[in-house]
């Protein structure tokens, strides 16, 4: 049967660059799940739809369609075919975005779409709650950390190589504020999987991180 990995931690830990080179490595697909809740919350965005209204967010739901291209080097991800790849990384999204996710009937989507991912295929998924809720009988489980300094000087020079205009202390609230919402909404908050191995990479490059994740795969 088909093998699951789930790479699952807080934002900004470098979760979809490792489990990226490892999907390369294996030749396995490689899903973003946090693109997902992205892609909703922009199309949410565009269409003002009020996150309080139960109505308004289950139609929204319905005119959305989600289609990934696997295993391109930047994630290419379609939202009722307009590639949108950029437009979510935006830091306007990024400060949405956790709210977005809190919903229930959000939730319940992606995680459908998600599983369905995963059906007869070898598949490595970075987000939140894939080994705890999308996936929790992935046959592999990592959960990432790293010091926040790490994390936000990551994500600053991220974006700043973009041409977003933003300050350090604008990428440190934003990465505070989704992983409280994130670990806190009552809908499967962001937690480690009792059976997932801790990787922490804060004091380790690219290389060192993607042999530490291939050594847990062959074991
Ligand atoms: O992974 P990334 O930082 O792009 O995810 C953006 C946001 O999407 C997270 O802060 C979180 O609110 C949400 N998310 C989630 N569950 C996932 C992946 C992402 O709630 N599995």
């Amino acid at each position: 049967s088909n093998f699951i990995i789930a790479i699952d931690g807080f934002s900004s830990c470098g979760k979809s660059t490792v489990a990226k080179a490892l999907a390369k490595k294996l030749n396995f697909v490689f899903v973003d799940s946090g693109a997902m809740y992205r892609a909703v919350t922009l199309f949410f965005l565009r269409h003002s739809i009020n996150l309080r209204d139960q109505e308004s967010v289950s139609d929204a739901l319905k005119q959305i369609h989600i289609d990934f291209i696997p295993n391109t080097e930047q994630t290419q991800i379609f939202l009722n075919d307009e590639d949108v790849s950029l437009e979510i990384r935006r830091m306007e999204i990024s400060n949405y975005v956790s709210e977005v996710s809190a919903i229930k009937e959000v939730r319940i989507a992606m995680v459908a779409q998600q599983q369905k991912l995963g059906q007869k295929r070898n598949i490595v998924m970075d987000g939140r709650d894939i080994g705890t809720t999308v996936f929790p009988d992935a046959d592999l489980k990592i959960f990432m950390t790293a010091n926040s300094e790490v994390r936000a000087e990551r994500r600053y020079a991220e974006l700043t190589a973009k041409g977003e205009e933003v300050t350090m202390e604008e990428v440190k609230a934003n990465l505070e504020h989704r992983d409280r919402i994130d670990s806190t909404r009552a809908e499967s908050p962001l937690r480690q999987a009792d059976d997932a191995i801790i990787l922490d990479n804060s004091d380790l490059n690219q290389e060192q991180q993607l042999a530490f994740v291939v050594e847990e795969y062959v074991k």
